[in-house]
């Protein structure tokens, strides 16, 4: 297997996953890495309104930034869980919330104490015990210093890909536009070695990351 330092990151495809990747790379990694990254106008991204769940605080947070920016920029809003509409029959909705139920405790998880008290007749709902499923029901939400909600956002994702666009271009990533047509690989082992555009440009990297949304680098 090559050993080779990877000092050239290229990106294949700009929706939200290749500027996500571009806007990390180039944020956390730094100027040690180039981070380059090829899109298409023509073929253009999805960009729906995106669900999320929890781990984007991860990311956004890696990349320190600011939750208001991010609402205001994204279009986005506060979401505690997911409604599963006619779950098991219609009319019967399910929500699954994005918080802890209850609270376990060193002998055992909190659903062993919930059972036994079940079988006793004194327990409530599960759902009863979820602070999460509960603000959902009722439509309250705040974020202040007390409350430790778990949440996620619903987004805009064009709007998210565009900012961080400008997150992964400030950090030095590099937008080119082009439709890729052909994959060089190495004749030795196999790796990719270039992208080919439709325009005749040549992209050769240590490193490519397909977020094409169709594969397009599976060779
Ligand atoms: C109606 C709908 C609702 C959805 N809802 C959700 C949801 O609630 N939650 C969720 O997580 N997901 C949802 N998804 C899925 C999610 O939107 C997509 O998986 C995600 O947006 C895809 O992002 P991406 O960056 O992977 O790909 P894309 O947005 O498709 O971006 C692909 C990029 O690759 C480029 N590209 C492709 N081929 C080439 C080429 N040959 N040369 C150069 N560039 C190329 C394009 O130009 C583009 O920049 C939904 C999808 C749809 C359609």
């Amino acid at each position: 297997m090559s050993q080779r330092t990877v000092e050239k990151v290229v990106i294949a495809g700009g929706g939200t996953a290749g500027w996500m990747a571009a806007a990390a790379l180039s944020r956390l990694v730094g100027r040690k890495i180039s981070v380059t990254l090829v899109e298409s106008e023509e073929i253009g991204t999805v960009g729906v309104g995106e669900a999320t769940i929890p781990t984007i605080l991860t990311i956004n947070r890696l990349l320190q930034i600011p939750e208001p920016d991010f609402i205001k920029l994204t279009s986005g809003t506060f979401k505690l869980g997911i409604r599963f509409e006619n779950w098991r029959k219609q009319g019967e909705d399910y929500i699954h919330s994005f918080g802890d139920t209850g609270k376990g405790s060193w002998a055992a998880g909190f659903h062993h104490f919930w059972l036994r008290a079940k079988e006793m007749g004194l327990a409530e709902d599960y759902g009863e015990y979820c602070t999460e499923l509960k603000a959902a029901e009722a439509e309250r939400f705040a974020i202040t210093s007390q409350n430790k909600l778990n949440y996620a956002y619903h987004l805009d994702a064009s709007k998210y890909g565009m900012y961080l666009r400008k997150l992964a271009e400030s950090s030095g990533a590099k937008r080119i536009e082009g439709k890729i047509q052909r994959v060089e690989t190495s004749l030795e082992d196999g790796f990719i070695e270039a992208l080919h555009l439709e325009d005749g440009q040549r992209i050769d990297g240590d490193l490519f990351i397909d977020c094409t949304g169709d594969g397009f680098l599976r060779i």
